[in-house]
């Protein structure tokens, strides 16, 4: 009876108009009207990635576009740098050494970014590197990468492509792909896009296209100047995700509607400091620093004495809200609240509501009302600006 309320990194909640545009009739992927479906709709989701280039879009998850950008640009034994703060890194990782590429791993602990001055050191003694990769949102810890400087260092000290895995922020982060210089960059729908799982969404420099053109490449459904050939007739290699693509017409609308995407990433903006405020006020520990923080995912410790999976199981058989564990390591020691793609100010007030509700039941010390005073506050102040 009670609605789910789901505050996952994903997936995330979708809208009504999103989910009535998805249950339009069918049409065929090989006619005029999808051709200006397709054309209208990646031509909408530029603004979003920050790019004049165009926007492909695979029938898959996340996954399979960070696949594609690996074997599509890397031949193996080459030389390539991994920059992994998390899970999200460490797959990164599992899928160049996949391919047989030479990885040279920049691992960070968990919950910390890595610097500019990090990867400088790091990048210092290596020669020949053809493509650095990276997390920009690490889902499992919460940290938002500096991309724009982490950019600037690839772009300024080496040849290599900048490989970028968006999955889990792009339209929740800034993204300036063109300006940043950025080569690949990758998104899925079921994140911050407001979609359900099952399309993926990249693009891709004029520079990573040469060398997408100049290598052997063991992929066929993943080939992605096959991808390039079919979007310059307004279509897809094989059948895309039709439903999927109206949705996400919807979805541009709605940003559109919103002020642009410079607005919606600052209500993500707004809804982080909401959560970080909150729980300090509330004394639960946060797993990242304020400077690292993710617009989209918040890593919170589990209250003093508790487990997070008992905590988190709670709060869903009790009050109906689903927040996720913690991966790996820190499986047990937080949980992770979503606050990415149709997720508002308010529902971040009712969520902390009943994490105070589920602080009283487990008989937590903490002063009620304290994490939704701070919350509101934080709200307020953006209101009054
Ligand atoms: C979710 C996620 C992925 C994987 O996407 P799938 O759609 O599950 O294949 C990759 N990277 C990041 C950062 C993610 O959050």
């Amino acid at each position: 009876m009670y609605p789910n309320i789901l505050r996952h990194p994903g997936p995330t909640p979708i809208p009504k108009r999103v989910q009535l545009a998805m249950s339009q009739d069918m049409i065929s992927h090989r006619t005029d009207e999808f051709v200006q479906l397709f054309r209208e709709t990646t031509n909408r989701v530029k603004p979003i990635f920050g790019t004049k280039q165009d926007i492909l879009l695979l029938p898959s998850g996340g996954t399979a576009a960070l696949e594609a950008a690996a074997v599509n640009t890397v031949s193996p034994g080459e030389e390539v740098v991994v920059i992994t703060v998390g899970a999200f890194g460490n797959y990164f990782v599992s899928i160049c050494e996949k391919y047989g590429f030479n990885v040279h791993k920049l691992e960070k602990p968990w919950g910390e970014a890595c610097t500019e001055e990090e990867l400088s050191e790091f990048l210092k003694p290596l020669s020949n590197i053809k493509a650095v990769f990276v997390t920009y949102n690490e889902t499992s810890t919460g940290i938002l990468n500096p991309i724009d400087k982490l950019a600037e260092v690839v772009r300024t000290e080496t040849d290599a492509l900048f490989i970028v895995d968006g999955v889990s922020c792009i339209g929740g982060a800034p993204a300036e792909m063109d300006a940043w210089g950025i080569d690949i960059l990758v998104t899925g729908s079921q994140k911050a896009m407001m979609l359900p799982p099952g399309l993926a969404l990249l693009s891709i420099s004029d520079r990573a296209w040469k060398v997408i053109e100049g290598i052997q490449k063991p992929a066929y459904y993943l080939d992605l100047l096959s991808y390039r050939d079919w979007a310059a007739k307004g279509m897809t290699p094989n059948t895309p995700a039709i439903s999927l693509i109206m949705g996400l017409s919807a979805v541009c609308d709605l940003i559109e509607e919103e002020g642009g995407i410079s607005q919606t990433v600052a209500r993500h903006e707004l809804m982080k400091n909401m959560v970080r405020e909150a729980m300090k006020a509330l004394s639960i520990g946060l797993l990242t620093s304020d400077e690292f923080a993710s617009p989209t995912i918040t890593a919170v410790l589990a209250p003093k004495g508790l487990e997070a999976g008992t905590f988190i199981k709670h709060l869903k058989d009790k009050y109906h809200i689903d927040f996720a564990g913690g991966l790996g390591h820190l499986q047990g020691k937080i949980f992770r609240f979503g606050h990415m793609g149709y997720c508002f100010p308010s529902d971040i007030l009712e969520a902390i509501s009943l994490i105070e509700a589920g602080l009283q039941d487990f008989s937590c010390p903490f002063e009620p009302g304290a994490g939704i005073l701070a919350a509101q506050k934080v709200f307020l102040a953006a209101q009054h600006k």
